[in-house]
């Protein structure tokens, strides 16, 4: 009998209850990574093989050894393991990290035409033809056709169709010519001009000096927008990719612009993937194998670009380290800035964090020491924006429009005069459940926390998110004390862009948000678009705040700059005073002098006063202190579990429980309702303390239990933002 072995595997559900190694027996070793086919309770499904080890004895000692019936391995789906050692570690790191189940981790690193679960997903091939070694007597128009091929291999099928329409076909069935199916592959990048690298300045030159005669894995590179990172960065990279080593250059979802691939890509004569979420399943796959492949010299992409197949990273960059789509919301909840450094370490490689506006658990690591701190100081053209705030409590008073201010449409005349571009911010996300009150213009904020309350329309209550207090809706204004008259919060892009164009009716207004960029590429479209100056004046949410680099743009206005502080979340201030910041970079980047507008509620906010004095460092302690007094981090940890169930009875019994359960040096708080999403009734469990290895611990062997095990718990550790 042929020698057989016994293979340990996880099974493709990501369910927690079968997240555990199922064994079974194979006629053929197969390597760690590899994906099989096996048959699991009746049904086909698909296994990634954890260990395989020979079997000593015979099968059926073994059964009784283990006391179960042992299944054979049906079929060995990869020729080579799909998962590599290095991208193991990470997944059990990352399980570990997120307390995830095992499978939701090999899932997160594979795109989805190789996910486990999607057997469905047919890989795209190509037909492609050559010649066979086969004498045939061919007419003179097939004979052409022949010389085509000769001269053009490799060539595909369907071009062969193309030049050929008549012969192609003829030449197969004769033999003179043979097909062949490979997977389909990407097309290669097309390099526009060259773009020359700039002389560094000197503050440049210093920062790039002390990173690279450092032994440090882990960098965070500070400076002010338009200080000239992304050049640093450039550079950088070059060298590894000098030395034949693969770089990795992370960016922010929003910020991969058009206008960002061409700075990279006209760089370099290096092959260059781009990985993000705009591109379809078959995208992904053929950029994935351009880096398994290592045909991918440098990656350019967003999040999950942190998972592909690199043989040897030489350079990994996080540009605005700070902002939240690095965080992965659904699970396993990873942040990417986690999973870069674990490779750096792995690839000896340098990661670069780099930030405007540090995330504040950055820097506060920096200052401890775990991540080297460089600064840069300056901007490029040594000069920032002029910051102008308006107060909208009085300019309402004065009668002037609570969208557009007399202050703001005075510049934006000026610069229509003059044929310059502005950029206007409008920052409602969704964030106008808020209740402020119409005779002080002041918003009810929780009793417990600081924090703005949210308006549940259906009972009328407020709730605050953290704490978990609900009130009624007060019959008196808790600030001015008159009988309560309140406003919901907020307006939106769309009403701006009337507003804009109702009083500048001649100006030429592009409007980019959620609702505009819908269609694949609008994006792309509404940006070009303002690049050559086909347009006056960008309006839109977030979107325009972040990267945009136009030489033109000299007036940048916020709406409503300060609407932010009022979310419900402890990190309100700190995405606030990065939003502040990052649009106000979009001014004056080049020779003109730049200008800022920023409309607000409250001028004397630290928040507002640090972003008009362009200070993090300020902002940074003030910000700090808040966050020792409530005990938010980055002074504790934070664990969120979430509870969902069709039933309210049994979520909060769920919940319940869970809260009884957990023991130890931390503190609990819940049970807090949250808004009920997809007749799913969800409850949320928060775990706040300094030692985040023992929460982590107690959670991870509650939810291993019996009772939990079943049931639909989502776990965040460290969680970016607790709106509902
Ligand atoms: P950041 O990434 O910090 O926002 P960038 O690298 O985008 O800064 O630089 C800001 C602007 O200055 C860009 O338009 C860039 O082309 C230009 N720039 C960067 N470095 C230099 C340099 N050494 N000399 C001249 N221009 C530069
Ligand atoms: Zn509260």
């Amino acid at each position: 009998m042929n020698k057989q072995y016994l293979v340990g595997l996880w099974i493709e559900h990501p369910v927690r209850a079968i997240d555990q190694l199922y064994t079974y027996t194979a006629n053929q070793y197969v390597a760690q990574g590899t994906r099989v086919r096996v048959n699991f309770n009746r049904r086909d499904v698909i296994g990634f093989v954890e260990e395989c080890v020979a079997l000593e004895g015979s099968i059926e000692a073994k059964e009784k050894e283990l006391g179960v019936e042992l299944k054979q391995v049906l079929e060995v789906l990869d020729e080579e393991p799909l998962i590599t050692p290095e991208l193991h570690d990470l997944a059990m790191y990352m399980k570990e990290m997120t307390l995830s189940t095992t499978i939701s981790c090999f899932q997160a690193l594979l795109p989805a035409k190789v996910k486990p679960t999607s057997s469905k997903h047919q890989i795209v091939k190509e037909a492609w033809v050559i010649l066979s070694d086969k004498e045939v007597d061919l007419t003179p128009k097939q004979l052409e056709a022949y010389l085509y091929v000769k001269e053009h291999m490799p060539l595909k099928y369907s071009d062969l169709r193309k030049a050929f329409p008549n012969q192609a076909h003829v030449l197969i069935e004769k033999g003179a010519i043979q097909k062949e199916e490979k997977e389909k592959e990407a097309s290669r990048t097309v390099h526009e001009a060259h773009i020359d690298k700039f002389p560094l300045t000197p503050l440049q030159e210093a920062a790039m000096k002390e990173i690279e005669e450092s032994e440090d894995a882990v960098y965070l590179l500070h400076g002010v927008t338009g200080s000239g990172k992304t050049e640093i960065y450039l550079q950088l990279a070059e060298k590894e990719l000098e030395k034949k080593r693969q770089v990795l250059f992370l960016v922010p979802e929003i910020s991969l612009t058009p206008q960002m691939i061409a700075r990279v890509s006209s760089r370099f004569g290096s092959e260059l993937a781009i990985y993000h979420s705009g591109l379809n399943a078959q995208e992904k796959y053929e950029q994935y194998r351009k880096v398994k492949n290592g045909i991918a010299e440098i990656v350019v992409g967003t999040r999950s670009a942190v998972f592909l197949p690199f043989h040897d990273l030489g350079l990994i960059i996080v540009d605005e380290e700070q902002d939240g789509s690095y965080k992965q919301d659904t699970q396993p909840a990873y942040h990417c800035r986690d999973m870069a450094i674990y490779r750096g370490k792995y690839h000896h490689c340098k990661t670069i964090l780099g930030s405007a506006t540090p995330s504040l658990d950055s820097y506060a690591r920096a200052l401890k020491g775990r991540y080297h701190l460089v600064t840069l100081k300056e901007r490029i053209n040594e000069t920032l924006p002029s910051i102008t705030l308006v107060p909208l409590k009085d300019a309402i008073k004065k009668g002037e429009s609570y969208i557009l201010s007399d202050t703001l449409s005075k510049k934006m005349e000026e610069r229509l005069e003059k044929h310059q571009q502005m950029i206007l911010l409008l920052n409602r996300r969704g964030y106008h459940s808020l209740l402020r009150c119409n005779h002080c213009q002041e918003v009810i904020h929780c009793p417990h926390c600081d924090l703005a309350m949210s308006y549940h329309k259906s009972d009328k209550t407020m709730k605050c998110h953290t704490c978990g207090t609900s009130i009624l809706v007060p019959k008196i204004c808790p600030s001015c004390k008159q009988r309560a008259s309140f406003s919901t919060a907020g307006f939106g892009t769309e009403k701006l862009e009337q507003e804009v164009s109702k009083r500048f009716p001649h100006a030429r207004v592009l409007r980019m948000d959620a609702d505009t960029t819908t269609k694949k590429n609008s994006h792309e479209t509404i940006l070009k678009k303002f690049e050559n100056q086909e347009a006056d004046i960008l309006l839109g949410t977030q979107m325009i705040a972040k990267g945009l680099d136009y030489p033109n743009v000299t007036l940048v206005g916020i709406i409503n700059g300060d609407e932010g502080l009022n979310r419900t979340d402890y990190r309100s201030c700190e995405t606030t005073f990065d939003l502040l910041m990052q649009a106000s970079g979009r001014s004056g980047r080049a020779k003109e002098e730049g200008e800022v507008v920023i409309q607000v509620f409250e001028p004397d906010h630290y928040v507002v006063e640090c972003a008009k004095n362009q200070n993090y460092q300020r902002f940074f302690e003030q910000e700090m202190k808040f966050r020792h007094d409530g005990q938010y981090p980055p002074y504790t940890y934070m664990i969120s579990i979430t509870i969902q169930n069709r039933n309210q009875h049994e979520a909060d019994a769920i919940a319940l429980s869970i809260l009884h359960q957990l023991e130890g040096d931390y503190k609990k708080i819940g049970v807090i309702p949250l808004l009920k999403i997809r007749d799913l009734y969800r409850n949320r469990i928060l775990l706040k303390g300094k030692n985040l290895e023992e929460m982590r611990t107690a959670l991870g062997k509650l939810l291993e239990t019996n009772t939990f095990k079943q049931k639909d718990i989502r776990i965040d550790v460290n969680p970016m933002g607790l709106d509902g």
